[in-house]
């Protein structure tokens, strides 16, 4: 008999297997995770886990998938992970109450680094005050990349110290 996780619905032919094997959880695009995702980008604000997120990069396909779900506006990749990957560790989410940037970091999951409030606005105003904030938070990745061109840093520490997390 055949055995199912329950997480990512992978099936395996012993229980054994199934116990061992390096789940990568449900799909982002479940609608259970959808609208855990919806709801949590309402109420977070900057520095907080997003938790519906995996403790993982994600595939910038998933990504693609997500935006075609229901009560999802946005959900674009801001970058990968590294070249070639067709990961992203950086996602610009909108929903129809709330928008966010939000960024992975290893050994934390994926961390709000800019939120936009949106029940006091339209859609198109929500819109642009999220691409503001993604802008503003490319500039500071940018900025820390050029501060420290010699390499050798860790971005994702500079950037967690950016945060206060
Ligand atoms: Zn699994």
């Amino acid at each position: 008999m055949a055995h199912t996780c329950d997480d990512c619905e992978e099936t395996f032919r012993t229980l054994t297997k199934l116990r061992l094997h390096d789940c990568p959880g449900p799909a982002l695009t479940d609608p259970d995770h959808v609208s855990k995702i919806i709801e949590q980008t309402g109420e977070i604000s900057q520095g907080d886990v997003v938790a519906a997120f995996p403790e993982q990069s994600v595939p910038t396909e998933e990504v693609e998938a997500l935006e075609e779900a229901d009560g999802i506006h946005t959900a674009m990749s801001l970058m990968s992970g590294s070249p070639g990957t067709g990961q992203t560790e950086r996602i610009a989410l909108q929903t129809p109450t709330a928008g966010a940037v939000i960024e992975y970091f290893p050994q934390r999951g994926w961390i709000a680094v800019r939120t936009v409030a949106g029940e006091d606005k339209t859609d198109d105003q929500l819109s642009g005050a999220l691409m503001e904030q993604v802008q503003d938070w490319q500039s500071v990745v940018t900025d820390l990349a050029l501060g420290h061109a010699s390499g050798d840093v860790d971005a994702k520490q500079q950037l967690r110290d950016e945060l206060g997390i």
